[in-house]
């Protein structure tokens, strides 16, 4: 703590993985004598760079860099990059950290990193754009590979973003390396089924556990923030499933549509054009928007997906979902939920499927992306999907399990933080200290 005391999404981040261990450590005390914890919670790494670039007036922007690459027991480093504001050493070493266990509860041979720049895409040309990103990859190419440490996207980032990086990592190495990067173009080497990946997999992933109590995302009322990548899928597959979505937003408000979510709408908005949420009701002015997105908590619904950034529900708006009658929350971006949300809902019985188990389904088919190009080949859609499913299957069986195991019964929290542990920790002990 004393020396990340100003980090304070780590240390919400490390807090919450600590409470979940002390069974473990009481059954396992060589866990404690090979300093597993304490070497767990210290990066490998963390590599920081300046970026300069040219803007179209051809005056000089700087703007930094990071990689956190915190543990390679499992595999290379493996982790999305965030070009965003907000991002600072705090941000990127929670999203590495948990990574750590996301990767290991995937099944697949990955370890965990996480990357970024406080460069805002928002309002940059697309030339922009790519001159930003050919000065980041120059730097960050001395410390990535296919086998060494191997990037995706992440918020403000998406197949464009990754196309340009790809392309100049390929430039500076002076041939083509299809493993270094996943989610890209599956016309140009990525993987079908990676873009929904996220979404579908959070999907997946609260349909299982509301199975488990007699529940269904059919019939049900949803609420979804966000309108990226992620959201985009969960609501898709939460449609697919039969809900109704009511709701979703952007960073500067959100949208309620009583009848359901025009779904073809926010694609075309959000995927295919830069347009704001608020343009949804200008195709269907029956909709209502307020520009408030934090406010989109108040609605009420049966299952609600955070799926946009960390920190979205407080205590306050978990008061109110819990007041509205929610049935379930499933966290489809990383660590959307404070911790005093997240006890709201525990005490009050809310299901919870948290984030490192709920979203790890993209994760999983970068993995499948790191196959397909190392095999040169390439898997159908519905290869992907039924692959996707399993994976989101046996994760939720596995936190299950461990929840079992360590004597807190259903909680899923628990179940993903000792499961992902376990992996990562039993191949620290087999590898040594170091
Ligand atoms: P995108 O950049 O595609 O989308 C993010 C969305 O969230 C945008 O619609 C953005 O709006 C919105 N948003 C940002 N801040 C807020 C806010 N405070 N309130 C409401 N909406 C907001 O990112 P992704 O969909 O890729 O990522 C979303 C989350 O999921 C992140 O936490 C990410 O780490 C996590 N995640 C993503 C994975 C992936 O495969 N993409 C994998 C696992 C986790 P605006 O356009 O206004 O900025």
């Amino acid at each position: 703590k004393r020396r990340n005391s100003d980090e304070k999404e780590f240390l919400q981040a490390t807090r919450e993985i600590f409470d979940s261990l002390r069974p473990v450590f009481a059954q396992h005390p060589e866990y404690i004598s090979n300093g597993v914890l304490e070497r767990l919670t210290e990066p490998d790494r963390i590599i920081t760079f300046r970026v300069a670039w040219e803007d179209d007036q051809g005056k000089v922007h700087v703007n930094r860099g990071y990689r956190v690459q915190f543990n390679s027991d499992l595999g290379p480093y493996k982790g999305g990059i965030r070009f965003h504001p907000s991002v600072n050493t705090s941000i990127m070493k929670f999203l590495a950290f948990e990574q750590i266990f996301k990767n290991a509860l995937t099944g697949q041979p990955i370890g965990a990193g996480k990357g970024g720049s406080d460069f805002d895409p928002k309002g940059k040309s697309e030339r922009e754009v790519m001159r930003f990103v050919q000065s980041f990859i120059t730097e960050l190419s001395k410390y990535i590979g296919p086998d060494m440490d191997v990037p995706a996207g992440d918020i403000g980032v998406g197949k464009r973003e990754i196309g340009y990086m790809f392309g100049q990592y390929n430039r500076l190495k002076g041939g083509y390396e299809a493993g270094v990067f996943t989610g890209k173009d599956p016309e140009h080497g990525g993987s079908l089924g990676r873009k929904e990946a996220t979404g579908y997999g959070t999907v997946y992933f609260v349909e299982e556990m509301l199975k488990d109590k007699g529940l269904s995302f059919s019939g049900s009322t949803v609420v979804v923030s966000g309108s990226g990548n992620v959201s985009t899928y969960a609501i898709d597959k939460a449609i697919q499933l039969g809900a109704k979505v009511i709701a979703c937003s952007d960073s500067s408000g959100y949208i309620y549509d009583e009848k359901g979510i025009d779904l073809k709408t926010i694609k075309y908005l959000k995927e295919e054009n830069n347009f704001r949420i608020r343009d949804y009701v200008k195709v269907h002015p029956h909709a209502e928007f307020n520009d408030d997105c934090t406010k989109i908590w108040t609605i009420p619904c049966d299952i609600a997906l955070p799926c946009a950034t960390q920190n979205e529900i407080d205590e306050k708006s978990a008061r109110i979902l819990v007041q509205n009658s929610v049935k379930a929350i499933g966290e489809g971006a990383n660590m959307p939920c404070t911790m005093e949300a997240i006890n709201r809902f525990v005490a009050n019985d809310v299901l919870f499927a948290p984030a490192k188990a709920a979203n790890a389904g993209g994760v999983a088919v970068s993995a499948m992306e790191m196959s397909q190009n190392s095999m040169r080949l390439s898997w159908t859609t519905e290869e992907v999907d039924e692959k996707l499913l399993q994976i989101m299957k046996d994760i939720y069986s596995s936190c299950l399990y461990a929840a079992d195991t360590y004597g807190k019964p259903g909680n899923l929290i628990v179940g993903a933080n000792v499961a992902g542990f376990l992996k990562v920790a039993d191949a620290m002990v087999a590898h040594g200290i170091r």
